[in-house]
């Protein structure tokens, strides 16, 4: 490392530790504030990320980019790890200072107003009354594209990607997405020959208190450092990695249904697991430090949740811990009824409550319009029609209404367009690194038959933790699996494991 390097990431930790306060300050929003405490609660947080702002676009921040990107030292050798977090330091900087000021402000005052209205709106089921703000949203992230500028031979759209997919582009996800479109509802037509799995073990009631006991115990087992880390509870689950040696997970539990929160607090533990092995220790505040992108985080939540959890390994390693912990609720179980009910695959009308199959098809229907509006292709009146139409084509259902079609997400009213794909891109990044941790690490389902969970965990640090963002997601996966990002292994995965169980 170079004195200009440490000057860098010295100035950059900095800013990052004021964050994680910040940060701190809205999980314990989340958890424990006092509903008393939530107008101070905005102001500090407000006064904290313009602070932030403020140290992120500064002159100095600039000048010692400039000094780390003219050190031939540090930047001869452009693969080199610090070379490379020296140009993701310049695509950062250069993202926060291309948008004018008025123009941050302009969106940030429409998203809180966005989601207002369409609040009042989805509950009225009023998407005339939603549209004006949808339409304010539109105009506004149009010219946030245009300040960010499209790269070349693209479209607008990936300027939009490129705040939570650095480096992909729509054409690339457009071609992982169309065959898997197609061999998703393939797939689901020949399940609905066959026989559902009963879903009634799923339904038993058991205590919150021991359900939370459940989750540590699995969290323990999996490798998730409670030394370094809390599970706690919120309405609304999330994993924060608020900095070097404090990952904050929180989960919710329902009496009658425990593997909600059970496969939640596995979702938010695969987040956890990333930002515990990301190289915080050395690197915090800087590329090198930091997660890839939403696709590659999402990722390890779903590869822990599904790939994982939902494997009949796991329930056979699991299901005697979990009836001590849990007291008789389970006593009529065995791992094959948990496994089948936990792996069923049916079209329904919302995405949160979708399963891991369909639920691929409803990111892809927001990516088709989210796409179209921004090349043109679409007016804001016309999305209700072309949802419903879509959602037909694809899914099979009727949708009954627009608060359950098109108005059913805060996204869209939130400003958060481009955000869509990337918890598809997580889906097929799970399979594919999968498949590749299978191929390098032998039998798995003996491993999570035993309660060995160290193998995959070790995998996924050295593969792709430990690089913080050296690698961009399309390029990491080329590197670790062979292959560019494919559909293949999420069919291969989702079609063995389906199909015996619906006896199709
Ligand atoms: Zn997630």
């Amino acid at each position: 490392m170079t004195r200009t390097y440490r000057a860098l990431s010295a100035y950059a930790r900095t800013t990052a530790t004021i964050e994680s306060v910040a940060r701190l300050a809205g999980w314990d929003q989340e958890t424990y504030m006092p509903p008393g405490g939530a107008e101070s609660r905005a102001e500090q947080l407000a006064a904290l990320a313009s602070i932030a702002h403020e140290r992120k676009t500064s002159s100095q921040m600039r000048e010692l980019i400039e000094a780390c990107e003219q050190d031939r030292e540090l930047t001869s050798d452009a693969e080199s790890a610090y070379a490379r977090s020296v140009h993701e330091f310049r695509h950062d900087f250069d993202r926060a200072t291309k948008l004018p000021g008025d123009l941050v402000e302009e969106l940030a005052r429409a998203a809180s107003r966005g989601q207002q209205v369409w609040k009042q709106a989805r509950k009225a089921n009023d998407f005339a009354a939603f549209r004006p703000a949808l339409e304010a949203m539109i105009e506004l992230t149009r010219r946030k594209a245009e300040c960010y500028g499209v790269p070349r031979g693209g479209e607008p759209y990936d300027a939009l990607l490129e705040d939570y997919e650095p480096g992909a582009t729509a054409r690339e996800i457009e071609a992982a997405f169309s065959p898997l479109r197609d061999r998703l509802s393939a797939m689901l037509a020949e399940l609905g020959k066959g026989e559902h799995p009963d879903e009634s073990i799923t339904r038993v009631k058991i205590d919150p208190a021991r359900q939370h006991e459940l989750g540590l115990f699995v969290l323990k087992a999996m490798g998730f450092d409670l030394d370094a880390g809390r599970l706690d509870t919120t309405t609304h689950p999330f994993c924060d990695g608020l900095g070097p040696g404090d990952t904050r997970l929180t989960t919710r539990y329902r009496e009658d249904h425990f593997t909600g929160a059970l496969y939640g607090t596995l979702h938010e533990m695969g987040h956890g697991l990333y930002e515990q092995g990301l190289p915080k220790a050395d690197h915090f505040g800087t590329p090198l430090g930091d997660a890839i992108g939403l696709g590659m985080h999402e990722s390890q939540s779903r590869m822990w949740e599904n790939m994982v959890g939902r494997s009949l390994a796991f329930w056979e390693w699991l299901l005697p811990y979990a009836r001590k912990i849990v007291g008789g609720a389970l006593d009529s179980a065995t791992p094959r009824s948990l496994y089948a009910a936990t792996n069923t695959a049916k079209a329904s009308l919302i995405r949160v409550e979708a399963d891991e199959a369909t639920y691929n098809l409803h990111i892809m229907l927001r990516f088709g319009i989210e796409r179209a509006v921004f090349r043109g292709d679409l007016a804001a009146r016309d999305i209700p029609g072309v949802w419903d139409e879509t959602f037909k084509q694809t899914l099979g259902l009727d949708v009954p209404d627009d608060a359950r079609g098109c108005m059913q997400d805060v996204h869209w009213s939130a400003g958060l367009l481009g955000y869509f794909p990337t918890y598809a891109l997580g889906n097929l990044y799970a399979a594919q690194f999968f498949e590749a941790a299978r191929r390098d690490l032998g039998d798995l389902d003996a491993q999570f038959g035993r309660g060995d969970f160290a193998p995959l965990l070790g995998w996924l640090k050295t593969n792709i933790h430990a690089h913080g963002r050296r690698f961009r997601a399309g390029e990491l996966c080329q590197r670790v699996t062979g292959r560019a990002l494919s559909h293949a292994p999420l069919m291969r995965y989702l079609e063995g494991k389906l199909r015996p169980i619906y006896g199709v």
